[in-house]
This record gives structure tokens, C-alpha cells and sequence, in this order.
């Protein structure tokens, strides 16, 4: 029987170490407990049969050993970003005898500046966004804050975008469905992954702890809270109605449980 379209599955996908922030995780999910909490930066790299793809870019190459730098102090120190060159995305995917180049396809979960900061080593690959997560990102100028840095944009605003309203299949043949779970932010997507061995979504920062997904909570920065639980609760049922494993790649201890880098998943 001919293999259809519907049968596409990922060959391999590895988690791309990068760098972490540290903030109180009360402010991570409403009514979490105070303590100090790590927060893993990655990226995720998709071995597609037609393409490898990207999932978020971490942290900006420029923020490398002086954060301050690049984010300025106060957010450099109130999140305590660590970010070392062997975390670069570059140096990730040279360890897997990949490079840059190599990668055709970069999906934004969302624009903020620990997932948009390595777009810039990607110039050549086609970016795939909810359009109204570009706009907002755009409109940093305008009302500056924190989450967004137009610096992370300006070397790939000439890129290719395909940019979508809705829910997505990428490449139409169900491997890869990025769907649009807003509130985080105005265009914040999670993207589910069908692996030969089981389905996972990736959560991105739909919820940033596994926490905020049991009890259904926003964070404390969501851009539109009330959005932000409907997205929870609608990617709650997305998990179930597609068997899937879920990785929450804010969540600490999800880090300690899928991260085999340099193995993939398969
Ligand atoms: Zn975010």
C-alpha cells in the first residue's frame, strides 16, 4: 500500500540546550508557591523527511557571556540570565554536524526575547508565525517593554514569513500542526509533533510549569489572562484528543525528563 500523506511522521527531534533564567516561580503560575525556580532556555530541532526545521531560537548570540549587554541591566539581573557560547545555537547544531544553513524552516512559537534571540542566524529559512504575534512584536517601538526587542527582528525582517491567523498543519501532511493558543501573547502557538513512537506537543509558553496546566492558571505576564486559561484549558484538550506526551519547555522538571541531547527522541 502507496504511504499516504497522513502517515508523515518525524524521523527524530532533539532538544537544543541553551541558556536559563532564574525568577521567583510565583510569578510563573498564578497562585504558585515563592521559591527560586530555573528556567531552561531551548530550542527544539526537527529531522522532517522533506526539511530540518526549527521550533524557537532561545536566547540572542549577542546576549553571550554579558547579558547586560545586550538586554540591559535591569532585566540581565532580574532574571538572572545565564547564557554561555557552547549554548549558542550554532555551536548546538555543529555538535550534531549540522549548520545553519542546513535548516530551512524556523517556527515562532512566539516572538518573545528568549525564543526570537537566534533568529538572526537563520536569514536564509522561511519563518512560520501567527501573523498577529509579528505585528505585536513590530509594535515594540512604539510602547517599549520588556518582552519584545526589535533588534531580535531587524535581521530577518527581509526573511521569507509565512504568516497565519489560525490554527496550521506546516506542511500539510499532519507531522507538524502549530496551533494558535493566545494570551501569553497575542499570537502564541504550541506545536504538536507526531514522532514515530508517540505524539508531543510542545507547549512553548502556553504554560510555563506543568503546574499552570493541571490548575489551569495564567502567569503573572500574560498579555491577555483571561485568553490566556481558555488557550490552557484548549491545549489541556488538544493533549488528550491526540494521546500525546506534552513538554513544557519552561517547566524544570520536564527538562530532566526529556532532555537526552545529544540523542534525539524518535
Ligand atoms: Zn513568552
Amino acid at each position: 500500500m502507496q504511504k499516504g500523506r497522513s502517515q508523515i511522521t518525524i524521523s527524530r527531534l532533539w532538544v537544543l540546550p541553551g541558556g536559563d533564567f532564574t525568577v521567583d516561580y510565583s510569578i510563573l503560575v498564578e497562585g504558585g508557591a515563592s521559591r527560586e525556580y530555573t528556567v531552561p532556555c531551548p530550542a527544539f530541532l526537527i529531522e522532517h523527511p522533506a526539511a530540518l526545521v526549527l521550533f524557537d531560537t532561545g536566547l540572542s548570540p549577542r546576549a553571550i557571556d554579558d547579558p547586560a549587554s545586550y538586554y540591559g541591566e535591569e532585566i540581565a539581573l532580574a532574571m538572572k540570565l545565564r547564557f554561555s557560547r557552547e549554548q549558542q545555537i550554532d555551536a548546538r547544531l555543529a555538535e550534531l554536524g549540522y549548520r545553519p544553513t542546513n535548516v530551512s524552516h524556523v517556527i515562532m512559537s512566539h516572538l518573545h526575547i528568549d525564543h526570537a534571540g537566534g533568529m538572526c542566524l537563520f536569514p536564509h529559512a522561511t519563518f512560520h508565525a501567527f501573523a498577529d504575534e509579528l505585528t505585536e512584536a513590530r509594535a515594540v517601538r512604539h510602547a517599549p517593554h520588556a518582552v519584545y526587542k526589535l533588534e531580535d527582528l531587524a535581521p530577518v525582517e527581509n526573511s521569507a514569513w509565512k504568516l497565519y491567523g489560525s490554527d496550521v498543519d506546516i506542511f500539510g501532511d499532519g507531522s507538524l500542526r502549530f496551533f494558535r493558543l493566545s494570551g501569553h501573547s497575542a499570537g502564541e502557538g504550541s506545536l504538536l509533533v507526531r514522532l514515530a513512537s508517540r505524539n508531543l506537543m510542545l507547549t512553548a509558553d502556553t504554560v510555563h510549569v506543568r503546574e499552570a496546566l493541571e490548575r489551569e492558571k495564567p502567569t503573572l505576564f500574560d498579555s491577555d489572562p483571561v485568553a490566556a486559561v481558555r488557550s490552557v484549558q484548549r491545549l489541556k484538550q488538544l493533549i488528550a484528543e491526540n494521546g500525546a506526551d506534552s513538554w513544557i519547555a519552561h517547566d524544570a522538571e520536564d527538562w530532566q525528563r526529556y532532555c537526552t541531547f545529544p540523542n534525539p527522541l524518535t
